[in-house]
């Protein structure tokens, strides 16, 4: 379920889209392209919602999502921009802190026990299945939540127990029951190795960092984006949602009240991100993408990334951490995160810092998501002239958001 929540009235040439965060600008890019005349309409003074560069006299600070990963259309959609992406370095380590030490994620213990348990059959698939009940079988709820959580902590920063599994892994394929874990894991890979055959692969990002990307888009789409826009909302006949979820329950409260009450519904998760410029850099995380921890580790934060490590291009000589806290982090909380990894390293090391507090930073990706936009599909199915769009609607990444826009202009194909 990655489509767009409803579709277009496709006699209609204009396009009313509230919204320019990244999912309103990639839907406008498209829209355009199949000839719609798009109004595209920002409450705040920029364009880009959580995809921020900030420059500043240290280097780059990303203020939300840092990377891009591939897949062919991102890569026709970079060509068409003439946008060159900046691969991250490949073969770098990822690290998981478990019971308070740096690993790599899968040492011969766990490896072991999961080689034995592959035979066995993961339980059905059914639309209250998390990601916790499908991997307890196979690991053990306690190895879960030392590896499963944090690994999709990374992108979800939602524990197993609440994650939705056919949220998460629906792209898989559409099997209800897979014969064994072993089963499952093949298609994983496959689909993995599906995109790293592609001429640029895995995560990327431009020259001038994310922003370069907004930046392109919003070049693209200058005559079509009103900033500031602070006229009250209004239904207009072809009129596309790509707010948040809670932003588009009040702005349909009066005209769609059934949809707004769902809408309501889908959570968030606060998330801060504090971008270190160190003069030292922490050795435990050299040629290392950076490390996942659990959400109840002695740390305060659930990720720190390797800039530097991953794309070097952008980070020349300078030693640049990203660190990603599920609260509003405090003053010094970084610094005992990197006391904690290398306790020589101290405030005189800091270089600079940049945070970036997002209350309402990803939607929770759990069963009352997956349910209240199953029920909004159902309530547009019979109607045309109204979508629903964001990260809150199929998938959190940039790269899925991209092939449900494409997806839903090319569904939505103009009649003239
Ligand atoms: C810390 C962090 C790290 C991330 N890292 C990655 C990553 O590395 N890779 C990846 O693929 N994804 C990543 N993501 C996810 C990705 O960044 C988001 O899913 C995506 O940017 C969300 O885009 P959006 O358009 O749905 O929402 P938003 O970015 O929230 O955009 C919504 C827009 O609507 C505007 N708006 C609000 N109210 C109104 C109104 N009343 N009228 C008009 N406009 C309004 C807002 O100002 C904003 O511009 C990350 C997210 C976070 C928070």
């Amino acid at each position: 379920m990655k489509d767009i929540i409803g579709k277009l009235n496709t006699h209609d040439k204009d396009v009313h889209i509230w919204g320019a965060g990244y999912s309103g600008l990639i839907l406008g890019y498209y829209l355009k392209k199949q000839g719609y005349k798009v109004h595209l309409y920002e409450i705040s003074n920029k364009i880009g919602g959580k995809i921020g560069t900030n420059k500043t006299f240290a280097g780059p600070a990303e203020t939300g999502a840092n990377a891009f990963y591939m897949n062919e259309d991102a890569l026709e959609l970079f060509n068409e921009l003439k946008l060159s992406p900046v691969p991250a370095s490949k073969k770098l380590k990822k690290l998981l802190l478990i019971d308070g030490k740096v690993r790599r994620p899968f040492h011969p213990s766990i490896l072991s026990k999961l080689m034995f348990n592959l035979h066995k059959r993961p339980p059905l698939i059914t639309d209250g299945l998390t990601v916790g009940d499908f991997f307890d079988p196979l690991m053990g709820k306690e190895n879960v939540e030392k590896y499963v959580s944090p690994l999709l902590g990374g992108v979800y920063a939602t524990a197993s127990e609440k994650l939705h599994f056919k949220s998460v892994f629906g792209h898989v394929d559409e099997t209800t029951q897979y014969s064994s874990y072993f089963e499952f894991l093949k298609k994983v890979l496959n689909k993995i190795k599906k995109n790293e055959q592609l001429k640029i692969s895995g995560s990327v990002t431009f020259e001038g960092g994310m922003q370069t990307l907004i930046n392109t888009l919003g070049e693209n789409l200058k005559q079509e984006i009103k900033l500031n826009y602070k006229t009250p909302f209004e239904l207009k006949k072809n009129t596309i949602l790509c707010t948040d979820a809670q932003t588009a329950s009040r702005l349909l409260s009066h005209v769609k009240p059934e949809i707004s009450e769902e809408l309501k519904r889908i959570h968030y998760q606060p998330l801060s991100t504090t971008t270190v410029f160190t003069k030292r850099d922490i050795k435990c995380l050299n040629k290392a993408f950076g490390i996942l921890m659990p959400f109840e580790s002695n740390l305060n934060s659930i990720g720190i990334i390797n800039n530097k490590a991953i794309f070097p291009a952008n980070h020349e000589n300078i030693n640049s951490y990203t660190f990603i806290s599920r609260s509003l982090s405090r003053k010094n909380d970084f610094l005992t995160d990197i006391q904690y990894l290398q306790s020589d390293l101290s405030n005189d090391d800091v270089e600079h810092v940049e945070s970036k507090f997002w209350e309402n930073a990803i939607p929770v990706y759990d069963l009352q998501r997956y349910l209240s936009v199953k029920k909004i599909h159902q309530l547009l199915r019979n109607e045309s002239g109204l979508a629903i769009f964001g990260n809150y609607v199929g998938s959190i990444s940039l790269r899925e958001m991209l092939v449900s826009a494409k997806s839903f202009s090319l569904k939505n194909r103009l009649h003239t």
